[in-house]
This record gives structure tokens, sequence and C-alpha cells, in this order.
């Protein structure tokens, strides 16, 4: 499902219109040629093995690659491969159950690495194939895979300090059909927050459980069309950090260190990196939008468990299997770069987290709200579609960095709510928040909210017209029958609470209406200050 403006698709050509539509199973964009001009600037990266099925074994590539139509690793060919090396190398340990499939139950196979000691470890989640056709994505993870077979001497080295879950192919329903959404046609990165589809539930129970200290999600972006009609874009790679202002911020300022580095590695490969931003241009101004810190996305989502989260993006898109080898060679540097950071500097990267998460769960800050980006000037490197140079472009960019902050309020000791708000509970499970069970009435005094203004979107969102409140607080009793929830904010995942509950945040239970209110209700989440 798309982002569409009614009136928009009113006065847009049928051609188009169609190829903005959904279709089951049949949501391919076209392959699109880079010119020989821009092409020049993606050559291969030199003195980097590449060890997954598409640069092991060419011959497992089939012909569709190259036109566009799919990727170069069918399903088989990556279960194979995963059930191979699994089965040759003592740290692996080869994932695949019934409980974990796609919404057509197709298998979504993962593999767990540790050298199966006690002591201090950083875990590591490291993912790629969230939308089904950025082919770079998942393939890096499995040349991931490849490289700690291949390379015991760093392995062993590596896993002394961690461990780690690597998901190669998040949406295998998407990369049968070589298309970006999950089978239902709904955008998987866009539901983290709602958990509407059956796969993020799942996926999402798994990530909760294997609670990364660093979460890793490998994507690849459109570069092909030209920008305000003259510039390609030249980034090989395109890395952010978390920008939730509701993360500690010692572990928001580790991950942009790690960023910092990551650029370093990048950058003396002789690849082009930049934050991770898309573009959008009036007249010939071009703005460019970076990274914010909305939850519903699994990169940004995995940021509330006071974790270390990138997303990491390669020019890929609509490329088919042009420059693959760069793409997936810039997409595995980061990676690397990622956990050689992590083992390198241990003692800091372990000792800031926990450290963090501890301050965290004790603090008593005010927590933010709501937010909204900055606009500031900045340069960006372009490629000239003309003349193929390399050109420093003035642009205006929308950013977190730091976000303008809108609401904050103060820290709830706990938010109370009936149990006819189940769901409401589950979705915080599902987010590892702990939910406890009223054993008695909670009779009390609770700040309650009062909606102000409820404006509804004019437009669709994966489905959902959302809802924009405004609220006033008073202070009242309230008895809430036992069987009902109290959430206590004392705890390591609170930050998905504060997203999911205090209603003007733009991804609340009231945003996606399953809290439903118009202006006078009383909000039904009680906090109690
Ligand atoms: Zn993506």
């Amino acid at each position: 499902m798309r982002y569409m403006l009614s009136s928009v698709l009113a006065a847009t050509p049928f051609f188009t219109r169609f190829a903005a539509c959904d279709r089951y199973a049949s949501n391919q964009s076209p392959k699109i040629v880079d010119a020989p001009q821009v092409a020049i600037n993606f050559p291969d990266v030199k003195g980097i093995r590449l060890l997954s099925p598409a640069f092991v074994d060419p011959s497992s590539i089939p012909a569709t690659f190259a036109n566009g139509t799919s990727g170069p690793t069918p399903q088989d060919v990556l279960v194979q491969y995963l059930k191979h090396l699994s089965r040759s190398n003592r740290y692996f340990t080869y994932h695949e159950s019934e409980a974990l499939q796609s919404e057509e139950a197709r298998s979504i196979p993962y593999v767990t690495l540790s050298n199966g000691k006690r002591g201090q470890r950083l875990r590591i989640w490291i993912q790629g194939g969230m939308h089904g056709d950025e082919p770079a994505g998942d393939q890096a993870v499995l040349a991931l895979l490849g490289k700690f077979a291949a390379d015991d001497r760093w392995a062993a080295k590596v896993l002394e300090k961690v461990e780690l879950l690597l998901l190669p192919r998040y949406n295998s329903d998407g990369v049968e059909y070589f298309q970006r959404a999950l089978a239902s046609s709904y955008d998987g990165n866009r539901d983290h927050a709602i958990l509407v589809r059956e796969q993020t539930r799942k996926l999402k129970r798994l990530q909760s459980s294997f609670d990364p200290h660093i979460f890793v999600d490998q994507h690849e972006y459109t570069g092909v069309g030209a920008v305000a009609s003259k510039y390609i874009r030249a980034q090989d790679i395109l890395v952010s950090a978390n920008k939730n202002q509701n993360i500690h911020k010692d572990i928001r300022s580790l991950n942009q260190d790690f960023v910092e580095e990551i650029f370093s590695a990048i950058g003396e490969k002789g690849l082009r990196y930049a934050p991770y931003f898309t573009t959008s241009v009036s007249g010939n101004a071009i703005t460019i939008n970076e990274a914010d810190a909305s939850p519903a996305a699994n990169h940004k989502n995995a940021g509330l468990g006071q974790t270390v989260t990138f997303l990491t993006e390669t020019r890929g898109i609509r490329l088919s299997d042009q420059h693959f080898q760069r793409r997936v060679a810039a997409a595995l540097i980061a990676s690397t770069a990622i956990i050689d950071i992590a083992v390198n500097d241990f003692d800091n990267v372990y000792k800031t987290i926990e450290g963090s998460r501890k301050a965290f769960i004790d603090s008593r800050d005010d927590i933010v709200v709501l937010d909204e980006q900055q606009t500031t000037s900045k340069s960006i490197t372009f490629i000239n579609a003309t003349s193929g140079a390399l050109s420093n472009v003035s642009v205006t960019s929308k950013n977190s960095d730091p976000p303008s902050i809108l609401i904050t309020r103060a820290r709830p000791r706990a938010y109370v709510f009936s149990r006819a708000w189940a769901d409401v509970a589950e979705r915080l499970r599902i987010l590892g928040v702990k939910v406890d069970v009223l054993q008695q009435d909670y009779v009390g005094t609770v700040e309650a909210l009062t909606i102000a203004s409820a404006e509804l979107e004019n437009t669709k969102f994966e489905g959902i017209t959302a809802t924009t409140v405004t609220t006033t607080a008073t202070a009242r009793n309230v008895t809430v029958p036992n069987g009902g929830f109290w959430v206590d904010t004392k705890q390591k995942n609170a930050a998905f609470a504060f997203v999911l509950l205090e209603p003007e945040h733009y991804t609340s239970q009231v945003h996606y209406n399953t809290i439903p209110v118009e202006k006078g209700d009383e909000y039904p989440i009680f906090r109690v200050v």
C-alpha cells in the first residue's frame, strides 16, 4: 500500500496511476539503466572478497536478475547456503521453524553465531531483505556469514566479545515477487508501532527476545532518476543513527560516533557516503529529508529498547544487476565496520549501553511526546547527469540533528488502564514491555487527558487515516477493576510505552485509531504520576 493523495490520483495520467497502484504479487518497479557517464562512477571495489551465493556461484543467478524482475539468489539457494555454512562451522546455529514464516508461509531462516562461552557479550542483530526489491541488503548479510565462515581467526576474535543473530531475508514473499512490500502489499517497514501484520509480530517477538545492544537493517535506495532534472544521486551508501529523543543521550551519542567511524571505513575504500536522505524538489530547489525519529520503521523502533541502531542503504533499487559487486561490498564494509568497532572498543561500548540502560530505567527526566525536524543548509555530492562529473550542490536539509522539541511531559510512574484495551497491552508485550495485570482494583488519583482537538488527516497511509490530537490534563480519582493493566515505566523498554500511549505522538494508539477518540472525550489510558 502506498501513500497517495486522492486529488493527485484524479489528476494523474492513467499509466502513472497504474504504476502506483497495488496488484497482488505484481508490484515490480521496472529496471532503469544508468547512462555510461553515470555508470563509470561505480566501478567494482578492489580488495574485498564477497562470499555469498551470487559471487561464490554465479551459475545460481537466474536470468531474470539482469532484466530487473528478480533478485540474484532464489529462496532455495539461500536456504541451502545457510545450511551448508551452518553444517561446516562450529560457531553457527541454523534456525528455521513453522512459527517464523512469511505471510505466504515461506521460511524466514536465520543464523545465530556464538562461541558458547560465558561472559559479557554485546548482542548484535543484522538483517536484510526487509524490502524485496533491494537485493544488495540480503546479499550483504549472506556475504557477512560467508566472511565469518571463511575467516576463522577474525570470527574467533569477534565471538569473544559478541553474539550475533543474522537474518538475511526478512521479507521472503517480497523477494519472491521482487517487490518492496509484503505479500499483503503492506510495507513491512511501516508496521513496527501499530503491528498490523502477523509477520511483523512474529519478527518483533524474536527481536524482543534477542534484545540486541546493536541493531542493523540493510536496505537499498532509489538513486536512478535525475533530481531537479540534472543530478543523479552519487552515494554508494547512506547510513543513519537513531534520532529518537526517548533514547538515552549517551546511546544516541555512541550511535553517532559509530556512524562517523563507519564513514571512515567506507571512505578508505574509495566509496561515497552520506547520512540517509530522500529528495524532493520545488522549482529548482532541492530539499533532502534525512532520518526522522518515527518508530514505525524497524530500525528506528528498535532503538526504543535503548539500543544502538543503524539503517544502511546502498544505491540499488531499479538497478537490477548493475554495479552489484560495489553495492554488496559497500553494505558489507558497513556491517563489518560496526562489528569491528563493537569488538575493538568493547569496554566502552558495553559500559555505555548497559550504563545508559540502567540510567534510563531510573530516570525522572521529562519524556519527549512530540518533535519535528529542523531545517538547515547543507552541501551534498551529486553526479551531473549530462557530464557524469561529481559536483557539490547546495540543498535545504530537514533533519533531526537535533529535532525541535514540541511537547514534553513529566515521565509517569506508570500507565494504568482497563482490560478492555487488552489489544494495547498485547502490542506493548510484543515490543518487549512488561505489562502487569492488576490483582486487585486500582483506586487512586491519576492524570487524565481530555481531547481538546482531534483532526483526521486528509490522506491515508498504509490503510490508516490517522488522527492528530491535542489534550489537556486534569487530576481525578479513578477505579480500574482487577484484571486491568499496569505498565511500570521503571523498565528498560518503557520508551515503547511513551510512543504508543502518549496520544499526541505520531505512532500512538490514538494516531492509528486503535483507541478512537473525538474532541471532548477522555483518553482511557491514565498516567500515574
Ligand atoms: Zn528498503
